[in-house]
């Protein structure tokens, strides 16, 4: 059965909260499992679950990292986030995956991919989120980061699993977008979108190595003059271009150079806060949108006038104008 319909075992929920707050990781799955439960009685305790450990200004560093299937995001993660871990840091990555078609055994296989940072103590790594809704994945991925947040984590990776939709919506919940691309391809072959390449903070030329490395190098001159073309971001930071190698772990420290350079700088310049209110309102509002869309459809009475309406629009007996006004009146 999905497990977002698994009641979880009933635990006092101070405790929960307890454990939570100690990094105890079993409780933080065991949050994460009740916050995707579908169930009523869940979404009830989870709501007080996340007013109970809200930080109001959690410490984090929120990052997303998208690009193609194959071009070294678990790699990646696995490098940087060793990297992070060496330095002290506990590090949480979770996924977004908009395609259910996605089997348990890729999940699996994730796991193993990211075979060092599962292992490390200061590591959580937590698969995605199955859901029928985009912005329900979205929805429970923002309040799995509280969590993660709650239970010490200091630097959140959310990883898109899949191409196309997920990337605006990791957009609106990182602080620091971060995209892998490869030399070679070409934008169209590899699928990325000159509108992902306008919200990245930072394009990063994976598998710089080998023989790979010429064309690397030439693939990050053309990316720097295309996003000089690019308008200016509301962060008024100047995207990066670098080359790394996940495998042979190279440029995977000036990368996170970067990265604080940005949080210093946005920090400075107030943008990094202005940018979460900016998120938090627009969660707030695709909830409500959310909300009233469920409960007007899960209507009995309005199931059935939809149902009449429909037939009556078919026949061109309504307008679509009328049959609307009528449904709400
Ligand atoms: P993902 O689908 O984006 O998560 O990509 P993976 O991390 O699974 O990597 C896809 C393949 O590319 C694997 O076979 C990796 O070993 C390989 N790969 C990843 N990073 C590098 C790199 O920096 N250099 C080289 N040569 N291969 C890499």
């Amino acid at each position: 059965m999905d497990s977002t319909f698994r009641r979880i075992p009933d635990i006092p929920l101070q405790d929960l909260i307890d454990g939570l707050s100690l990094g105890n990781r079993a409780f933080l799955s065991r949050a994460i499992t009740l916050v995707e439960s579908k169930r009523d009685d869940d979404k009830i305790v989870s709501a007080e679950l996340i007013d109970k450990v809200l930080k109001p200004d959690a410490k984090s560093l929120r990052i997303g990292i998208t690009g193609v299937p194959g071009v070294g995001k678990s790699t990646f993660i696995e490098a940087f986030g060793r990297m992070l871990t060496g330095m002290g840091k506990k590090v949480a990555v979770l996924s977004i995956d908009p395609s259910s078609s996605r089997t348990k055994g890729s999940i699996l296989g994730d796991k193993t991919r990211m075979e060092e940072l599962s292992k490390d103590p200061n590591a959580y790594i937590r698969p995605s989120a199955s859901g029928s809704s985009l912005g329900g994945v979205a929805s429970s991925t923002r309040e799995t980061i509280i969590l993660c947040e709650a239970a010490g984590f200091d630097v959140i990776i959310i990883e898109t699993v899949g191409v196309g939709q997920s990337e605006t919506v990791v957009k609106d919940m990182v602080d620091y977008f971060l995209l892998l691309m490869l030399a070679g391809g070409g934008d169209e072959l590899q699928g990325i979108k000159r509108g992902i390449m306008e919200m990245a903070d930072h394009i990063l030329i994976n598998k710089a190595d080998g023989n790979n490395l010429k064309a690397a190098k030439q693939a990050k001159e053309e990316y720097k003059n295309a996003i000089h073309l690019f308008p200016p971001n509301d962060a008024n930071w100047t995207v990066p271009v670098g080359l790394c190698s996940a495998t042979e772990r190279t440029g995977i420290e000036e990368a996170w150079e970067e990265i604080q350079k940005y949080q210093q700088q946005t920090t400075g310049n107030g943008w990094f806060a202005k940018n979460r209110k900016r998120q938090l309102l627009k969660w707030f509002h695709e909830r409500i949108h959310a909300k009233l869309e469920m409960d007007f459809y899960s209507r009995k009475d309005i199931k059935e006038k939809i149902k009449e309406r429909e037939e009556l629009i078919s026949s061109q007996q309504i307008s679509v104008r009328k049959a609307v006004d009528e449904l709400f009146n």
